[in-house]
């Protein structure tokens, strides 16, 4: 995940301005509510006459035409609409359709369909392997859908599918209200939930996902058109679980997500850095025993660095100096630079962003979760691969998960699989400078390799990957990423999806495929 060593605490009190505009066409629509328990369900009805939508399977629809924000490659802005945060990954595709209202998704998706073009679904386009963009065909992008309606009574947002997270936590602290997202600011709200999503508040109030109770996603309807379906725990339920953890790109294009969101008034930040890799053992040791199990208040990372280990924990509504008590065991390690700030979640939130023009342009990330605590040879490891890492932007990023909400699976269920982890690891790398082509070839092959062999030597140590942030080329990734929950995911996507319009390098194939 992102280097987290360059972040500004000075910048944490400088409100940013978030993209609360309403969209009235957007929020038409009642607001589901929440019940207090259930479980998991089957797929509704299937019938195999009728598509997800209800309509015949072979049902035509009329001749569709482009609407929204369009950009070609004859126009002067289709470089910058193309690219990606990662670019690493360049695409060149045929025509990017920016919609401004759900109707430019159905007519995108009907014209894709009806002219056989190739299709990717792109909201805040941080895609670990470039998967939201493809050469020569549409790319349907929900970006500037930014409409944000929240109920504070009813502790309900119903938000576009185009906040990113910086957006909809912003929004949600000006009502000191959250709910759980990722750590870095431009990454898309809509790509984050789908694939699960988590970060700070994680223990606190479960993964993003979780607190996903409706959506309104486009689908492929008939034999060339799109429809829209509005989601939630009662209606098209099988839906929802499959959009919780498995929704990226592979049932239709989400457009709006409702989410049951949560009090929180104020966090404690804390920061420590441990200068060297002296520490390391120590740290990262202790770190693993405590945390997953400390207070579900208390959100932490370690990242482990060339020269140095980095601490960041969050405890929601915390004060300093129980802050201070819960920590205490890691940082009376060695002599910890620490700092402490305490705030709104927003406003904290904002603080720690680094501006995308200031990180590297190429990125490579591998995903691992983890059930037992490291040993010690695989704290090592960590250590001697970080300490001879090629880039300065190499890190050993972590999650702590154990015994936080996240364990508790919402009612209907969710397609995410990774609950009783004890946390999340990921070797990372970034190199190359932004806005200067080209310049990271020189250690693409390096940087490529050094992670291969590093995610390879963890491999006795670990169990299960992360959707969101893929390995491509891993031997059995729908098993990795969604366990037992894969079989159940592809009876859905026969059910919406049959024609398999939605599919890409590692998608969700129907049943019947
Ligand atoms: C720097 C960095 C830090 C990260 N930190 C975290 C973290 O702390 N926690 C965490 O959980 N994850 C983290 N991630 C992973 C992140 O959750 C995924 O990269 C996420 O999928 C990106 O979503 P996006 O909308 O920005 O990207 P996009 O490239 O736009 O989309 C990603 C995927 O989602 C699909 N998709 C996007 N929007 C929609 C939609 N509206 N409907 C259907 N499908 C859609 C796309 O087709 C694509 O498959 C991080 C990633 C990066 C690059």
């Amino acid at each position: 995940m992102r280097d987290l060593s360059r972040r500004n605490l000075l910048k944490a009190s400088a409100a940013v301005g978030a993209g609360a505009v309403v969209a009235p066409g957007l929020m038409a629509g009642g607001t589901p509510g929440i019940a207090a328990d259930g479980s998991g369900v089957g797929v509704d009805g299937p019938d195999s006459a009728v598509d997800g939508s209800g309509a015949p399977l072979g049902a035509r629809h009329p001749k569709a035409k482009l609407t929204g924000r369009i950009v070609r490659p004859q126009n002067p802005g289709y470089p910058s609409a193309s690219l990606g945060w990662d670019e690493l990954f360049v695409h060149y595709p045929l025509v990017i359709v920016f919609a401004q209202e759900t109707q430019d998704v159905v007519n995108a998706l009907t014209w894709a369909r009806q002219n056989n073009v190739a299709l990717r679904v792109r909201s805040g386009r941080h895609s670990l392997e470039g998967w939201s963009n493809v050469d020569n065909g549409i790319v349907i992008d929900v970006s500037e859908l930014k409409g944000a309606h929240i109920d504070p009574a009813a502790r309900i947002a119903r938000v576009g599918a185009g906040l990113n997270q910086l957006e909809a936590v912003t929004t949600l602290g000006e009502y000191d209200l959250a709910a759980t997202t990722g750590t870095e600011g431009s990454v898309g709200l809509s790509g984050a939930t789908l694939g699960g999503g988590f970060g700070f508040l994680t223990r606190y109030l479960g993964m993003a996902c979780d607190n996903l109770v409706g959506a309104e996603i486009v689908v492929a309807s008939g034999a060339d058109g799109a429809e829209v379906l509005q989601v939630d725990p009662w209606k098209h339920s099988d839906l929802l679980w499959a959009l919780r953890g498995a929704g990226n790109g592979n049932f239709g294009i989400v457009t709006s997500l409702t989410y049951k969101v949560a009090p929180l008034k104020r966090v404690a930040y804390v920061q420590a850095t441990w200068e060297g890799l002296g520490d390391l053992y120590r740290v990262f040791d202790t770190w693993q025993r405590f945390a997953p199990f400390a207070d579900p208040r208390l959100g932490t990372q370690v990242e482990v660095h060339k020269s140095q280990i980095l601490f960041f924990g969050v405890l929601a509504e915390g004060s300093e100096a129980e802050a201070r008590h819960l920590l205490e065991p890691l940082l009376s390690i060695g002599r910890p630079e620490v700092t402490v700030q305490i705030g709104g979640w927003g406003d904290v939130y904002a603080g720690f962003q680094i501006p995308t023009e200031d990180e590297p342009a190429n990125w490579k990330f591998f995903s691992q979760f983890v059930q037992e605590p490291f040993p010690r040879r695989a704290i090592s490891v960590i250590g001697s691969f970080l300490a001879d890492a090629p880039s300065e932007d190499s890190n050993y990023f972590t999650q702590a998960f154990g015994t936080g909400m996240q364990r508790r699976e919402p009612f209907g269920g969710t397609a995410f699989p990774h609950r009783d982890s004890l946390f999340y690891g990921e070797p990372g790398i970034g190199w190359g400078t932004r806005g200067e082509p080209d310049s990271g070839d020189a250690l693409t092959a390096r940087a490529q390799t050094w992670i291969a062999e590093f995610s390879q030597a963890l491999r006795p140590y670990v169990d299960g990957a992360y959707v969101n942030v893929p390995n491509i080329g891993m031997a059995e990734w729908e098993k990795a990423y969604w366990g037992h929950n894969f079989a159940r995911l592809r009876k859905i996507k026969a059910k919406y999806d049959p024609h398999n319009v939605f599919q890409y390098e590692q998608s969700v194939p129907p049943a019947t495929c």
